[in-house]
């Protein structure tokens, strides 16, 4: 029997039978549809949920209420040496494009510093792990989420900024949020600006537009770390725009990333163990 000459036949069957018989026939059928509507839904989430090795799906976040009021997981020992982590945050990405000027686009440099960054870290033995490493949305809290879970060591962010009104204002800066519980004493984010602050200004030239303390950046405010926003250059300024053109440029100002992180690595004790890689102790 084809498909076809079966059909025809149940709807004859079903057209035949008694009000009562197919009123019942109609309801198993909702039945089962929905049972197995709900099968294939279960079985979705159970897929989603395993797919924890995309660190962002994972969604167990412990940042919700800020930096203020942070639990500590309880179960990490603190006198035991831990593998140093430093997450990459390429600001923006996919329909959020940041600051632009025509189709220059600040998502793309970020996202290009930070690859470069990363690669000079990991070459270094630094593990690395990044919010975005396509040119994707991310939202803010995702990015907090995935560098408190992993208990990163250190938290950077790169953009590059705008003054629409003001073209002639240029330079780099370096934004950090006040630490209320800084979870080494060694290193907050307003230290930690400093040291990139330097490194960037000595690489790359730049007017130096100083520290800038900003309260009120998630990325900066929710996250448990010592964190960092490097702006980069201006993409307003027709003189800076040209530098962030400029693949040297971006090469350098990776550069002066990487070792400003290897310089507060240093300085908060961070130390190379026989496999290559670094450990540190919290306080
Ligand atoms: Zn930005």
């Amino acid at each position: 029997m084809n498909r076809m000459s079966f059909f025809i036949k149940l709807r004859k069957l079903f057209l035949h039978a008694s009000p009562r018989k197919r009123a019942l026939v109609f309801t198993m059928g909702i039945v089962i549809l929905a049972a197995v509507g709900i099968g294939i839904g279960s079985q979705m989430m159970s897929k989603r949920a395993e797919s924890g090795n995309d660190y962002l799906n994972n969604n167990n976040n412990n940042s919700v209420g800020g930096r203020e009021n942070l639990d500590e997981p309880s179960n990490i020992d603190k006198s035991r040496p831990k593998e140093v982590i430093v997450v990459i945050d390429p600001g923006h990405g996919g329909e959020d494009l940041g600051a632009y000027n025509g189709t220059f686009y600040e998502k793309d440099i970020n996202l290009d510093i930070s690859l470069k960054l990363g690669e000079l870290l990991e070459e270094l033995g630094v593990k690395v792990v990044y919010t975005r490493k396509t040119d994707v949305f991310i939202d803010l809290d995702p990015r907090v989420d995935l560098a408190n879970r992993l208990d990163a060591t250190l938290f950077i962010s790169v953009h590059s900024n705008s003054m629409p009104d003001n073209s002639d204002y240029r330079g780099t800066e370096t934004l950090y949020c006040p630490p209320v519980n800084p979870k080494y004493s060694k290193m907050d984010g307003k230290k930690l600006a400093t040291i990139v602050q330097k490194e960037l200004i000595s690489a790359l030239g730049t007017v130096d537009n100083g520290i800038i303390e900003r309260p009120n950046l998630a990325v900066l405010r929710k996250t448990v770390m010592p964190a960092v926003i490097a702006e980069i250059a201006y993409i307003s300024s027709p003189s800076d725009r040209a530098k962030l053109k400029d693949t040297a440029f971006r090469q350098k100002a990776a550069q002066a990333l990487a070792d400003a992180v290897m310089k507060a690595l240093d300085e908060m004790g961070a130390v190379k163990d026989e496999n290559g890689g670094y450990t540190i102790i919290e306080d």
